[in-house]
């Protein structure tokens, strides 16, 4: 790494970081739920607020409200 970039890093706020970070992901969100492929439209409020994306190391994946109660669910019964 030379000089200058590890200086621009060092500059970057975390808060900063995370916000590019999430406008590169948002350019990457899924067309469609992971799980059962409902589509997805990223121009609408609702969906944007009951969906959920969830970055898993490079990979976004999108759930719909169904399979996010489904995994919870999921979750729960492992638990138990
Ligand atoms: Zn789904």
């Amino acid at each position: 790494m030379n000089r200058k970039s590890r200086r621009a890093l060092a500059k970057a706020s975390p808060a900063e970081k995370q916000m590019a970070d999430q406008v590169a992901l948002f350019g990457k969100l899924p067309e469609s739920c992971t799980l059962c492929s409902e589509a997805f439209d990223k121009k609408d409020r609702d969906m944007l607020s009951s969906w959920k994306v969830v970055v898993i190391q490079e990979t976004v994946r999108l759930y719909c409200p169904c399979c996010i109660e489904q995994t919870e669910e999921k979750v729960e019964n492992e638990r138990s």
